[in-house]
């Protein structure tokens, strides 16, 4: 996966130049436009950790709150070597939009720790966690904030958040301060598959507006984690033929198919996809711009940039990554005709099972998985065709779209709240 710090772009003015864009087609009022531009709240913490060497080693983390007109503040946390401050602020604007969008009764935040968990051990990676846990525990809760796991973070970091808020809180346990748990300790079914499961339901519903068989259809996956896999083998399912995939090891191409099934035991035995059976290898750049029907970027920040854009084929690119594509590669795919579902719908099907998630644990209930899957495929394509007939009622790309719908749910909110005192 390549480093979206070496692509020079900041993630952060990503954001804003999209808000400025919108806001002045929707003639937004200036001092509303400057609320929304800043986060409410950004906290930067340190993080000593006693490490395995017996060293203390500090690590920096934060928590951005965005905006919360809509409900508590709703986000994932990162570890990455790259994670910026600016980077957290940009993902907890796009969680605003992301959220308003799903219709979920939640707000943008977003987290992160720079630090690379590929080189530490559990121990340490505990350890860090549940002192980040401590740092930020007043400013999260069930009623106020609600992380969730993002870049190189999973059901296990959220346990142990969970188990320090909920010890350092009261001492009793609260499910519903985190999402994306271990089902045994109150993770909803479904909410592992959610965000590429979300994904798919767009993509099937961009097939049927553009009139594209999905039984013809050919994909690239960039990022072959979370997101990326359930992506790729939900829009398998739909009839599509896999391609070609990367991870941050590598990328590999087979145009007669490659099986997500298989490629995803290759990469649990192996640690990555490389060197999978009757492949070859490819760099990222011939992987993006490969020929295929849907390309879904689902790795980091600033991969589709004005350098590579003009040279993408595909018909649908879906944002599984959160920020792919930047604002000058919108313009020339908007202009290429290339159908672009953009991050803040294609991927909220994370957070949508995190809501489902958050409501089972206030509830003390426990939902099947096909009750999550129906009300999330509900959620989604409700979330698809609003956006979608914006784009058409405005003759705008898919990303403004989705951003007119958010702004005047969120605009909406802050007018009918007022402005305190
Ligand atoms: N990190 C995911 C995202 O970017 C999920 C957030 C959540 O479930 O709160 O959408």
């Amino acid at each position: 996966m390549s480093n979206p710090a070496n692509s020079g772009i900041n993630p952060f003015e990503v954001a804003l130049t999209q808000l400025d864009e919108v806001s002045t087609l929707i003639g937004l009022d200036k001092g509303l436009h400057e609320f929304l531009a800043h986060p409410k709240r950004v906290l930067t913490i340190s993080i000593p950790v006693k490490m395995d060497n017996g060293t203390i080693k500090v690590f920096t983390g934060f928590r951005s709150q965005h905006n919360d007109a809509l409900g508590p503040f709703k986000g994932g946390i990162r570890f990455h070597p790259q994670v910026t401050i600016d980077e957290v602020k940009a993902l907890s604007m796009w969680m605003t939009w992301k959220c308003a969008i799903a219709n979920i009764p939640f707000g943008g935040g977003k987290g992160g720790i720079i630090c690379d968990p590929k080189r530490m051990s559990v121990g340490e990676l505990e350890r860090m966690t549940r002192r980040y846990a401590y740092g930020i525990s007043d400013i999260i809760g069930p009623y106020k904030d609600i992380p969730a796991p993002d870049v190189y973070t999973g059901g296990r970091e959220m346990a142990w958040i969970m188990d320090t808020f909920s010890v350092i809180k009261g001492n009793y346990i609260q499910p519903e301060v985190i999402t994306g748990k271990p089902i045994q300790i109150g993770g909803s079914l479904g909410r592992n598959e959610a965000t590429g499961r979300g994904l798919s339901i767009t993509v099937r519903e961009a097939a049927k507006k553009l009139n594209i068989d999905m039984k013809k259809a050919t994909v690239v996956v960039q990022g072959f984690g979370n997101a990326g896999q359930f992506s790729a083998q939900l829009v398998e399912e739909q009839g599509a033929k896999i391609i070609a995939a990367s991870d941050s090891k590598g990328c590999i191409i087979n145009k007669n198919g490659i099986n997500t099934a298989s490629l995803r035991k290759h990469k649990e035995k192996t640690g990555s996809i490389s060197n999978y059976e009757s492949s070859q290898t490819l760099s990222n750049d011939e992987l993006l711009q490969t020929e295929c029907t849907i390309l879904i970027p689902a790795a980091l920040e600033n991969q589709i940039t004005k350098g590579n854009a003009g040279k993408i084929s595909a018909k649908i690119v879906a944002e599984a990554a959160n920020g792919p594509t930047t604002p000058e590669a919108d313009k020339i795919l908007f202009e290429n005709k290339v159908l672009v579902i953009p991050d803040i719908l294609a991927n909220g099907g994370g957070v949508t099972v995190s809501y489902f998630e958050w409501l089972q644990n206030l509830r003390r209930e426990y939902w099947t998985e096909k009750e999550v899957n129906d009300r999330l495929d509900t959620n989604i394509t409700n979330a698809f065709s609003r956006v979608y007939d914006t784009h058409i009622k405005h003759n705008t790309d898919m990303r403004k779209a989705s951003m007119i719908v958010a702004l005047n749910k969120v605009v909406d909110a802050i007018k009918i709240r007022g402005l305190w005192p």
